[in-house]
């Protein structure tokens, strides 16, 4: 086996995780810091990212490993060829345009590759997860947001300037909920976890009686709760309706969905999958809706596969 080690980083809203990655997506070891952007700049941010890829690095010489590259995931539109960071929202404030790529090329003086969370996520479960059977794939991530990915020929799908994925942006409802994009009816907007709490209280639960958890939604609906049954029943259906529409457009030959909701497995699978084969056209069924199999560790095994394939490439 060789000694060369993969640096992975995942910026989040809340928590950047890492890890040290080998080349067959071994997990090395991982380490998570709180990213802490609200209360910063973003200068500070990048000090942090610094300071963990040294970290980093520290760790992996310690015990005779060399690191090769480094993959940085983040929150935000990431422009795929520039390296920089095409716009960011308020969660990671001063983001937007930072030349993240080059920056972290001249500090670490390691190869870069960066992309968009999602993208980094997908990668992951293409390369260790539940993508691994999976050439062409859809994944999605279901959380404050709806992040999206297709995976095509192993590769993520950038499009023109790497935004390829925002499938939580597509409209389900015409004059539908307000989306932060300026849309009403997104997709997101219903199949969020967001969206989840707002559906709860559109079915007459008050997201103040469920502590603002879905976890603790679900548990009602499992307990057999009529009002939160049916909440889960027309969330899952909303779910389904953005699948059916990526499904006739993109013909995938799976779904792999992250966030903290798919934890609730078979209960909310079953009636995604009951209600996507109801939806699409019979040629298009068959293929698998499963949820994602890495958790956190999704994103920054991903970031390091992409700098993995960047060095095999020759792109650095
Ligand atoms: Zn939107």
């Amino acid at each position: 086996m060789s000694d060369n080690v993969i640096l992975g980083i995942d910026i989040g809203g809340t928590n950047i995780k890492s890890g040290l990655v080998d080349e067959t997506g071994r997990i090395l070891d991982t380490l998570t810091v709180p990213t802490e952007a609200r209360s910063g700049s973003r200068d500070t941010l990048l000090s942090k990212l610094y300071a963990l890829a040294a970290q980093l690095r520290e760790r992996a010489e310690a015990r005779g490993w060399t690191p090769v590259a480094l993959g940085v995931g983040t929150a935000g539109y990431v422009h795929a060829r520039e390296g920089r960071i095409g716009y960011a929202t308020s969660n990671l404030p001063g983001w937007t345009g930072v030349p993240l790529r080059q920056e972290m090329e001249r500090h670490t003086g390691l190869p870069v590759a960066l992309a968009n969370d999602a993208h980094a996520f997908a990668m992951g479960e293409a390369w260790i997860g539940a993508g691994r059977e999976w050439d062409t794939f859809v994944c999605i991530t279901l959380g404050t947001g709806v992040g999206g990915c297709l995976v095509l020929d192993g590769r993520p799908y950038y499009g023109r300037d790497g935004y390829g994925g925002g499938f939580g942006h597509m409209v389900l409802q015409h004059g539908g909920a307000p989306c932060n994009c300026g849309l009403t009816g997104c997709w997101e907007q219903y199949a969020s976890v967001t969206g989840l709490m707002r559906l709860a209280e559109e079915g007459g639960i008050q997201p103040a009686a469920i502590g603002h958890s879905a976890k603790t939604l679900f548990e009602w609906a499992r307990d057999g709760h009529a009002h939160a049954l049916a909440v889960i029943d027309r969330y899952a259906e909303y779910v389904a309706l953005g699948l059916t529409n990526l499904t006739h457009a993109l013909n995938p030959q799976a779904f792999v969905i992250g966030g903290a909701v798919t934890q609730q497995g078979e209960f909310l699978f079953e009636r995604i999958r009951s209600n996507v084969s109801r939806q699409v056209m019979p040629a298009y069924d068959g293929m698998a809706i499963v949820p994602a199999a890495l958790g956190e560790h999704a994103g920054f095994a991903g970031a390091a596969r992409l700098a993995w394939q960047r060095l095999q490439d020759g792109g650095c």
